[in-house]
């Protein structure tokens, strides 16, 4: 993505600036100055990255965010960069999410890679359901949550009492207490309270991060396996929710997230793990089958189309988690398979699906498409 490698520069060539200015302005007050804000976001970057680089090797395996965020997080990069596919449009939610990071200066940008990769340890291996969550900023989606993952449990047939669903919200990096958990997650003890402190200050520090409500920093949510840092879990982002809001999905945000990502817990159960755009489109088809099936929740026709506008939505052009027509396309399947079914009532065993959808999917991936998309790939390698 050029905007991405545009941001990435940027903030290396800034980052190296202040290097300078740090070498050459030491020597008259610079003992007692207190540190500037360029310096305390460079702090609490490497700070971020040290956490990252200490945690354990199967920490972040298999955790696949909804969308790739244009915020890059520290750390192990998973996908290497490739050319988008001819003629593809990326869906609306990720252009939005693009205008938004567009707009942040490079050390706005470093302090966003920061906070939102301390924000996402937080709710993957320190956060947990035993305590009451809160789902949107202002607590307006809890109920919906909560409804959501008891149908969702009930639904498919994997082991579903250990499945949490956790709340990430980017307030949370307001809390010491908080940062110094998740810090403990891999950062050298000695550290751990100076890095959680530095945190919770570059939070108000930076006013573009609006106390950690701006969007950008929970724009996502995640599925992750039993092996990965806090086990089996879903976490819903305060600004996705946001976000699609915004975008005008927000009578099925919930529904619809919390079922894809639900999705990626019937394919875990399963080690199905296919290694390619089937492995996000999957989940989209449970989704859709869960959403309009009697036994989930019965959407009409008009609220079975709005959710297959906002897979569409979430759709790119890597080769990564579908484009905007296949994950519309996947989306609409699912949904036919509970409408047209004999027994309403009847749920398809989760093996089944899987096994149904596997069969489905080359037909999901538009010819034209996926040929220009491998010519592509292949001179990409070569
Ligand atoms: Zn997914």
């Amino acid at each position: 993505m050029p905007d991405r490698t545009r941001f990435l520069g940027r903030t290396l060539a800034v980052a190296g600036a202040a290097v300078v200015a740090l070498a050459t302005a030491v020597p008259a007050a610079a003992a007692t100055a207190p540190p500037t804000v360029d310096q305390d976001v460079a702090q609490l970057y490497q700070d971020v990255v040290d956490l990252y680089n200490g945690l354990p090797a199967s920490a972040l395996r298999g955790v696949d965010p909804l969308i790739n965020s244009p915020i890059p997080r520290p750390g192990p990069r998973f996908k290497a960069a490739q050319d988008p596919i001819p003629g593809c449009t990326e869906g609306s939610l990720l252009t939005y999410a693009n205008k938004l990071a567009a707009q942040l200066t490079p050390l706005e940008n470093k302090a966003f890679a920061a906070l939102s990769g301390l924000s996402q340890l937080y709710v993957q291996g320190v956060a947990s359901d035993k305590s009451p969550q809160v789902f949107g900023t202002d607590g307006q989606y809890s109920s919906r949550a909560t409804a959501t993952i008891d149908k969702l449990r009930g639904f498919w047939d994997i082991e579903s009492w250990n499945i949490q669903l956790v709340a990430w919200k980017g307030t949370d990096l307001g809390s010491q207490v908080k940062m110094a958990q998740t810090f403990s997650l891999g950062l050298a003890p000695a550290k751990v309270k100076g890095a959680a402190a530095l945190a919770t200050k570059v939070l108000y520090e930076v006013p573009a991060l609006q106390g950690g409500r701006h969007p950008l920093l929970t724009l996502n949510a995640f599925s992750a396996p039993a092996d990965s840092l806090g086990g089996k879990r879903v976490a819903l982002g305060d600004g996705l929710l946001d976000t699609v809001n915004l975008l005008g999905f927000d009578d099925v945000s919930v529904e619809s997230v919390v079922g894809h990502e639900y999705g990626h817990q019937v394919d875990f159960a399963h080690n199905n793990y296919p290694p390619n755009e089937s492995s996000e489109m999957g989940p989209d088809a449970y989704g859709g089958y869960f959403v309009a099936h009697a036994k989930g929740f019965a959407w009409d026709a008009r609220t079975q189309q709005e959710v297959t506008y906002l897979d569409a939505s979430i759709g790119d052009c890597f080769h990564s988690h579908g484009t905007p027509d296949q994950r519309k396309a996947a989306g609409a399947w699912g949904e036919k398979q509970a409408t047209s079914q004999g027994n309403p009532n009847r749920v398809i065993p989760s093996a089944t699906m899987i096994d149904k959808f596997q069969k489905e999917y080359p037909k999901l991936m538009p010819p034209a498409t996926d040929q220009s998309g491998a010519a592509t790939l292949a001179s990409a390698h070569s």
